[in-house]
């Protein structure tokens, strides 16, 4: 609980941060600091040398910052920053106390259903590079959330997908992490080499599932020694939730 509430302190700083930037206080729109906007000028970079629409340096430099990250505590950005993310566990958290309930999927149509957001990736920066538009932002829940359905958002599409994305969310925990987000499938194979990652000890474990149970992305570290799983965000909510002291701790390994 100690760490929920460090890293929710944390969370909520980049909210409040991301909102006083998107109300116009700051100098920069709040679009500046998405690291996906990276990922969308890239074409334009190889190709005219300049960044294309409303993206910059600061989104090549968000971008190349998170996958540095993600070298070396797999996906803490999505858990320690990310506001979508915290918004999506909060929604989750909500949906689980309205209707509690077991939100475990079947582990083969959960794989399956992750394959949704390579398509995602492959489609939007195909659009994106061909268009010279960020296509993105008519369904993107961070554009259209913090730009208030501003524009480039579809009217009734976005607002079909947005609606589909929050009843998601409340009944799938992190929902659009796990099957939609673009950014989170550019980061996965960074994130499966991170050095820093949740390690457990055999002897002291006594395979209760805690740990699994208080996952948010539903890995079981109770069946590994050393979570090396791609959607791990480093939140420690299973170490948390661990009954054995010192069973589960973070450890530096390759
Ligand atoms: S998967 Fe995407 S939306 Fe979710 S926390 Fe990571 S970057 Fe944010
Ligand atoms: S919560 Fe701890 S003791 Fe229980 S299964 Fe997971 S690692 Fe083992
Ligand atoms: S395995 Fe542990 S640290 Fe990784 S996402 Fe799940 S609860 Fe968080």
């Amino acid at each position: 609980m100690k760490t929920r509430v460090l890293r929710y302190s944390m969370l909520t700083v980049v909210l409040g941060l991301t909102t006083y930037l998107a109300l116009g206080f700051g100098k920069r729109s709040f679009e500046a600091y998405c690291p996906f906007g990276g990922m969308e000028s890239l074409w334009g970079l190889f190709r005219e040398g300049q960044f294309s629409c409303a993206t910059g340096p600061l989104n090549l430099s968000m971008l190349v910052a998170v996958i540095i990250l993600a070298l070396i505590a797999k996906k803490a950005f999505c858990g320690w920053v990310c506001p979508i993310g915290f918004l999506s566990e909060l929604i989750g958290r909500l949906g689980l106390k309205i209707i509690p309930r077991n939100t475990k999927l079947n582990p083969k149509l959960n794989d399956r259903l992750k394959l949704i957001r390579y398509v995602g990736l492959i489609l939007a920066l195909y659009f994106t590079y061909r268009t010279g538009e960020l296509i993105l932002r008519g369904y993107d829940p961070f554009y259209i959330i913090f730009s208030g359905f501003g524009h480039g958002t579809l009217g009734l599409v976005t607002i079909i997908v947005f609606t589909i994305t929050i009843i998601g969310s409340f009944l799938i925990p992190m929902f659009f992490c796990r099957y939609l987000c673009p950014l989170g499938a550019t980061i996965d194979p960074f994130s499966r080499l991170g050095l820093i990652k949740i390690a457990r000890d055999e002897e002291l474990c006594i395979d209760c599932g805690d740990c699994q149970a208080a996952c948010p992305h539903d890995i079981a570290p109770h069946e590994m020694i050393y979570v090396r799983h791609r959607d791990c965000t480093n939140c420690l909510e299973c170490i948390d939730a661990c009954p054995e002291k010192d069973c589960l701790t973070l450890k530096v390994k390759l």
